[in-house]
């Protein structure tokens, strides 16, 4: 019997693994998935290197190891070393989110790839001649880079519909001339078929799908096969960037402003950053693809730690959709008027119709309205949970909680006062689908958001009628945004664009810079020009001007000047400690206590400590949050803060206190 150390996923004092036994035959190799008992469980464990040791305890046996065996790769077990280390968070946590968890433990016939196999075949991406000026220019860099198996980061910075995949698709050609393999990450599983579909369609034939929803064997198939140098391509969500590879050659994170690549709960990974330092360690090329960039990867850029590749054009000299502002403020009433729709929205939606054109409309706001209030005594009906008010979902008869899930029946009476009369305030989509309804009877309208798509398929279907043009009008949060590429769209209006403006976080800017840019990029992709309308109350807001103009480098200098003041991400560097429990009291004193302490530790440091403070939403499911955050302008004064503070974050708790350690935050909500 031979003694070897595993991590395992639960929470350890100090140990990084358990130590335990193996039999002689089962030659433990290092990065080796096994089952191992761990009190009454049985849990998925990685094996870390042999144990020359004896403990003085009684030694526990491995459970079994599965078959094919899954093994961790040198190279991704230190890089998932070096997420632990970077994240503060424990190696066992990063390689229980890295790695799949084999279904069982059932002997049975390896499969080689998990999509269909071709014989090998060249792979023939679509001729270059057919891709523009711009796009060839940017190929020629990246097929070098591709070439030269030096690390090399990119930035390709295209506007909508400017055909970023297609640059993408050829660089992969060349990385598989070279027997390389490449990575595909996109930041949604919806977004992952139709790209691995323009790859097939190039006569990639060994490619793989993976991503949360597969079933753990699935996932462990695909693991494998990548391993084995079975694939020759992969799209994949957030997780897929811990994939093993043999020749891995390209990484291209599509979509790179996306607040999806960053992991919620720990370890709380960035999958765009991961990427870079896997690139930057395997000397292969990274590729960031945004047609609206994160401000971190454009100031990459401004300091030459990035390349630029600039796709300022849309494909086939396609016009960018014009936008027009309409000012809410000062609206036309009347019987006739619409209390959400200004006259040109309406008039445009008119027209759109009459020409048998598709528009989109777009409002990031779940549910009919945002709040229930009583006009007799004033209340505002809130969840007893949450630090928030319920929000009224009139098709169920419902206030639902968006935070915890709480349900309510929606009484015909205040709950406080008996009063009847009762006021929707605010408004959400639902809401614009009544009035639309409303103001075309005979429209063909669809609604895609979070509450429609509940069932299994149900997304694919609205979007699959849209396409065929079943529908007239597709109504939407976010899930309207995203990359989808409909050529009969001429129309998007914007129903309030500055929704998400002046919530408490530092990113609200650009998310909606963001948000409105790409939202605004579904229109005319096709044949014909497209047209958006901006809603808003504030016209002058310098956010809503450059996503109206379409340009996100003036939007970059004015955000970055006030960030650099703040010494803000990118200026900057954040860490948020979270501190949660039930009680308020407690988590109140346990972070002021905290609080003491770290202060003690930063002293004579380059940071900078804000707090104790409640989160702006101080309660979530009963939780009571508050939070420290630590600035500082250095990254190295960061990290060596937080290595000489972990014994302090890491120490005992009051029971039922929670302490979770946040670098590089995406959201302080
Ligand atoms: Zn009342
Ligand atoms: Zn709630």
């Amino acid at each position: 019997m031979a003694l070897v150390r595993v991590a395992v996923p639960i929470p350890l004092a100090r140990e990084e693994a358990l130590v335990y036994e193996i039999p002689e035959e089962d030659t433990p190799e290092v990065g080796l998935r096994v089952l191992v008992p761990v009190g009454p469980r049985r849990v998925w464990g990685t094996v870390l290197g042999l144990e020359s040791k004896r403990p003085d305890f009684r030694v526990l046996k491995i459970s079994g190891i599965p078959e094919p065996r899954l093994v961790v790769t040198p190279e991704l077990l230190e890089l998932c070393r070096w997420v632990a280390d970077y994240y503060a968070a424990s190696l066992s946590d990063v390689l229980q989110a890295a790695v799949p968890s084999p279904g069982g433990l059932t002997r049975r016939a390896p499969r080689s790839a998990p999509e269909e196999e071709t014989a090998w075949l060249a792979v023939a991406p679509p001729v270059r001649e057919a891709l523009n000026e711009e796009q060839r220019a940017a190929l020629t860099v990246l097929e070098g880079a591709v070439r030269s198996r030096e690390f090399g980061a990119f930035l390709l910075f295209g506007v909508t519909g400017s055909g970023k995949t297609a640059v993408y698709l050829h660089a992969a050609a060349e990385a598989l001339r070279g027997s390389g393999q490449t990575l595909i990450l996109v930041p949604e599983i919806a977004l992952s078929p139709q790209t691995l579909d323009s790859f097939r369609r190039a006569g990639f034939g060994r490619v793989a799908l993976y991503h949360s929803t597969l079933r753990p064997r699935e996932r462990a198939d695909v693991w494998r096969a990548a391993a084995a140098g079975e694939l020759d391509l992969i799209v994949g969500t957030r997780s897929a960037v811990f994939l093993p590879f043999r020749n891995l050659r390209l990484i291209v994170v599509d979509e790179e402003q996306d607040s999806a690549y960053k992991q919620d709960d720990a370890p709380r990974y960035h999958a765009r950053d991961v990427a870079l330092v896997r690139a930057q360690r395997l000397g292969g090329v990274a590729v960031l693809a945004s047609a609206t960039p994160s401000l971190e990867t454009f100031a990459r850029v401004k300091q030459g730690r990035c390349g630029l590749l600039r796709l300022p054009r849309r494909i086939d000299g396609r016009p960018l959709p014009t936008v027009r502002i309409t000012d809410l403020r000062h609206r036309a009433s009347g019987p006739e008027a619409s209390r959400f729709l200004g006259a040109p929205l309406v008039e445009a939606l008119a027209r759109t119709l009459e020409r048998r054109e598709q528009a989109i409309l777009f409002l990031n706001r779940r549910g009919h309205s945002t709040y229930l209030q009583c006009r007799g005594c004033g209340e505002v009906a809130r969840c007893d949970r949450c630090d928030v008010s319920y929000t009224v979902h009139l098709a169920d008869q419902t206030l639902l909680c968006h935070y915890c899930g709480a349900v309510r029946k929606l009484a015909p009476t205040c709950a406080a006062c008996k009063a009847s009369n009762l006021w929707f305030g605010g408004v959400g989509i639902q809401r614009i689908e009544r009035e639309v309804t409303r103001l075309f009877p005979l429209a063909r309208i669809a609604r895609l958001d979070f509450d429609a798509t509940r069932k299994r398929g149900a997304a694919a279907s609205i979007l699959g009628d849209f396409r065929m043009g079943k529908t007239d009008f597709l109504l939407g949060t976010q899930m309207v945004a995203k990359g989808f590429d409909f050529p009969m769209v001429t129309l998007v209006g914007i129903i309030v664009a500055d929704l998400q403006l002046y919530l408490p976080d530092f990113r609200a800017a650009e998310r909606t810079f963001q948000l409105l840019t790409q939202v605004a990029g579904r229109a005319g992709r096709g044949d014909r020009a497209g047209e958006v309308i901006l809603q808003t109350y504030d016209p002058d807001h310098p956010a809503l001007r450059c996503a109206a103009a379409q340009d996100f480098e003036m939007f970059y200098e004015q955000e970055a000047a006030e960030r650099r003041e703040l010494r803000y991400p990118p200026f900057g560097h954040l860490l948020e400690i979270e501190v949660r429990g039930v009680k308020r009291e407690r988590v109140i004193r346990e972070a002021g206590a905290l609080c003491d302490s770290l202060r003690s530790i930063a002293r004579g440091a380059d940071v900078e400590l804000l707090g104790p403070a409640p989160k702006p939403i101080a309660r979530i499911k009963g939780t009571e949050r508050w939070h420290i955050l630590i600035r500082s302008g250095s990254r190295s004064a960061m990290q060596s803060f937080l290595k000489r503070a972990l014994p302090a974050l890491h120490g005992k708790r009051t029971s039922g206190i929670h302490v979770a350690i946040d670098v590089d935050p995406r959201h302080v909500l």
